[in-house]
């Protein structure tokens, strides 16, 4: 459709970035970018009719995004800048350069390739085919880590996600930038959004291990180098976290996760003041600066306790982000074991008979009624687990 409408519209429009990139790769992606020779804005809006769907328009910078209906598929829509630039009325200045130069502001030789809808032709400016034969993640040009230093941390990503090397010039350039502090002159929020990026690949800790030995997290805080600790935690995090599905955890801010254990040995007040979460909600802020400290007390409290309903009563004042930062630190301790079993199965266990009934019953208002409540939830819980079908569901997770 989209090349069609080019067509008809006599436009030169270029598929662009990730999307050729995971072409050439053979790889999935979901998010397809189009840079248009010309007037984004009315070939987006073109195209969103003809595919049924709508689009949200940014004036301000001549882009827009297409949305379509039930689906995840996105599709942006940008216009070549030197067109924009030019004055009211003016024809467009469509020079075949105009493709060339928005490829050239890109990252990477990887994301810098196009494919014009047009004649179908990959265009390949700077090696990017070659460097996916190589597996080599490499920059445009010699400032370009100066121009955007959060391309320090794509690098990284890319690099870990696709199982590439940054090259031999472009991790010497990588290094300087990082050596010259750069890194503190963007926006912390930028910053984050790169590392959420990261949290949130299929590997995570192949991403934090990688940014520990490039002695990039202490961009994040002075004090961060290599630590063995943390990275067994964010393993054993990414190992539990792969079961999420079984948990029914899909809510739960895996970013937030992984930013706490890699921040577990700062001061909270620290944390709190750090300027790349300035811009998180104050829940995840307080996730990644109180989780790990709230999970050793849980722990703690857990080990002395020994009726189920008082274990219950303190497992529920928590967040599932303190549980599972829990589980990890907890290793293979008995207490660890229980919340995971908690997150299965038994948060999801609840007694026939309401609070209301039991005070209707004669329970006390208060909080016996939700102690009692409890017990008859560790009740059903003991009862169950004594059921012969029930068995060989125990070591599920
Ligand atoms: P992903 O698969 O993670 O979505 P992507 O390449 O699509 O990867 P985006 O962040 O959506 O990543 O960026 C789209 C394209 O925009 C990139 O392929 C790249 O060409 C360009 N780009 C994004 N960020 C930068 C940057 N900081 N500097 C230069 N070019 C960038």
């Amino acid at each position: 459709e989209a090349s069609q409408l080019a067509n008809e519209m006599d436009i030169q429009v270029y598929l662009v970035g990730g999307i050729v990139r995971d072409l050439v790769l053979r790889v999935k992606n979901q998010d397809m970018d189009f840079v248009v020779a010309g007037d984004g804005i009315s070939f987006g809006n073109r195209l969103a009719e003809r595919l049924g769907g709508r689009i949200r328009v940014h004036e301000r910078f001549n882009t827009g995004v297409i949305i379509l209906p039930g689906d995840d598929f996105r599709i942006d829509v940008a216009s070549s800048r030197n067109e924009y630039y030019d004055h009211p009325g003016a024809l467009p200045n469509v020079s075949p350069g105009s493709i060339k130069r928005d490829l050239y502001r890109r990252d990477f030789s990887i994301n810098a390739m196009a494919v014009s809808l047009n004649t179908f032709e990959l265009i390949d400016y700077f090696g990017g085919v070659q460097d996916i034969r190589d597996k080599k993640i490499r920059v445009l040009h010699n400032l370009s880590f100066i121009e955007d230093p959060t391309r320090i941390f794509r690098a990284v990503r890319f690099e870990q996600r696709y199982s590439f090397q940054i090259g031999e010039q472009t991790i010497k350039l990588l290094r300087s930038a990082r050596d010259l502090d750069l890194i503190q002159h963007i926006s912390g929020h930028r910053i984050y959004e790169e590392l959420r990026h990261m949290f949130l690949e299929q590997e995570p800790a192949k991403h934090m291990a990688r940014l520990f030995e490039l002695d990039l997290m202490r961009s994040i805080h002075p004090a961060l180098g290599y630590d063995q600790k943390t990275m067994k935690l964010v393993e054993s995090m990414e190992d539990l976290l792969v079961v999420s599905d079984f948990l029914r955890l899909e809510d739960v801010r895996r970013d937030a996760l992984y930013c706490a254990l890699i921040l577990r040995t700062i001061k909270a007040e620290q944390i709190m003041a750090l300027p790349i979460l300035q811009e998180l909600p104050q829940r995840d802020r307080e996730i990644i600066a109180f989780g790990c400290s709230k999970a050793g007390m849980l722990l703690h409290e857990l080990g002395r306790t020994g009726k189920l309903w008082q274990k219950l009563r303190l497992v529920k004042r928590h967040e599932e982000e303190v549980l599972l930062l829990a589980i990890v630190y907890g290793n293979q301790q008995a207490s660890a074991h229980f919340l995971r079993e908690y997150l299965r199965s038994y948060r999801t266990i609840h007694p026939i008979l309401r609070g209301d009934e039991l005070m209707a019953l004669g329970v006390p208002r208060g909080h016996q009624v939700g102690d009692a409540l409890l017990m008859l939830t560790a009740y059903i819980i003991g009862r169950d687990a004594n059921r012969p079908d029930r068995r060989e569901e125990e070591n599920f997770v």
